[in-house]
């Protein structure tokens, strides 16, 4: 764990601190399973020999990502995921069945969202992170190639699971188009794993990133303090994405998706390799997160009816 950090999107080191959320070991044994896996991850593994935690928030003040201090490097979040593994259990998602429609909903969108920019031709599709790879299904439909990397043992159907991560997949394979969808928040280096799939595209080829815009008057830390380590706004998601790899921003999307019950509104790029970069100044990327820790008052009324009260019902309803 480290308390010394540089800011993963813009490399900055100048952080602000708001606020602290202490953990308490004797807690544990209250918390539903998914929930009390995630504590054990944090008392056992990040913070071993703690009874009692702290943990700071932190902005970066150049561009606006939230993160947390102490933040764990790539062993530790490396440890957390080996320890989900050897439990079974399903890596990043949310302890609500999947297989309802607003997750079909979600799958449709992001398939709308791609398809216009495709080649037609048949191409060779990963999914990085995605799990049983429920994502690709209607690529799968237009006769594409749908390849998933992914802890996930079991892949859907039609789709060729190539391992557990990126070392699995033969050297010399090249993808026309890869997904990461909800992966960067949950790694040390986003801009690393970033870096490493432009490298399996083909020149021209497709990288589509999504991730949950998650900042609201704070960082929802305080139920699970190790699922996430991100929390990206919509504009310092696309500066990630052009910092250091050789990709240039196509398109983006931004709405509101379900996880099974659980709704988060979410940041879609869509990036090309060899593309044009398009010029993202940073103090556009700290308003937006500006703007989320202080919103408008038809902002806080959006919210509250469209993520806090359904999301709240969905809780209680998992805990029941
Ligand atoms: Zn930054």
């Amino acid at each position: 764990m480290k308390t010394h950090f540089s800011c993963p999107v813009c490399r900055g080191f100048s952080w602000k601190s708001l606020g602290s959320h202490f953990f308490l070991r004797d807690r544990i044994r209250q918390l539903p399973e998914y929930y009390r896996l995630r504590w054990e991850i944090f008392f056992d593994l990040w913070f071993p020999g703690q009874d009692r935690v702290e943990l700071r928030e932190m902005m970066c003040k150049d561009c606006g990502l939230m993160t947390y201090s102490p933040r764990p490097e790539t062993a530790d979040i490396d440890a957390q995921y080996a320890y989900l593994d050897e439990r079974q259990t399903p890596i990043g998602t949310r302890p609500f069945d999947e297989n309802d429609r607003g997750t079909l909903r979600r799958i449709r969108r992001v398939h709308a969202f791609l398809a216009s920019h495709l080649p037609p031709r048949t191409l060779r599709i990963l999914d990085y992170g995605g799990s049983d790879g429920k994502l690709l299904v209607p690529f799968l439909r237009d006769d594409h190639d749908c390849e998933v990397v992914d802890y996930h043992p079991e892949p859907l159907k039609g789709i060729h699971r190539r391992g557990s991560t990126l070392e699995d997949i033969p050297q010399e394979m090249r993808y026309d188009v890869i997904l990461c969808s909800h992966v960067l928040e949950h790694l040390s280096e986003p801009g690393e794993l970033l870096r490493q799939l432009s490298a399996r595209l083909t020149e021209g080829g497709l990288l589509y990133v999504e991730v949950p815009n998650e900042i609201w008057r704070g960082t929802p830390i305080t139920y699970d303090p190790v699922t996430h380590v991100n929390f990206f706004n919509r504009v310092n998601i696309a500066l990630l994405c052009q910092q250091k790899a050789d990709l240039g921003i196509i398109a983006t999307r931004t709405g509101r998706e379900q996880f099974g019950a659980w709704r988060v509104k979410v940041t879609g790029i869509l990036a090309r390799k060899g593309a044009k970069r398009i010029e993202i100044p940073l103090p556009s990327a700290l308003n937006a997160t500006q703007r989320l820790q202080r919103p408008s008052l038809a902002a806080a009324l959006a919210h509250l009816f469209e993520i806090r009260i359904p999301n709240k019902i969905a809780r209680l309803r998992s805990e029941v």
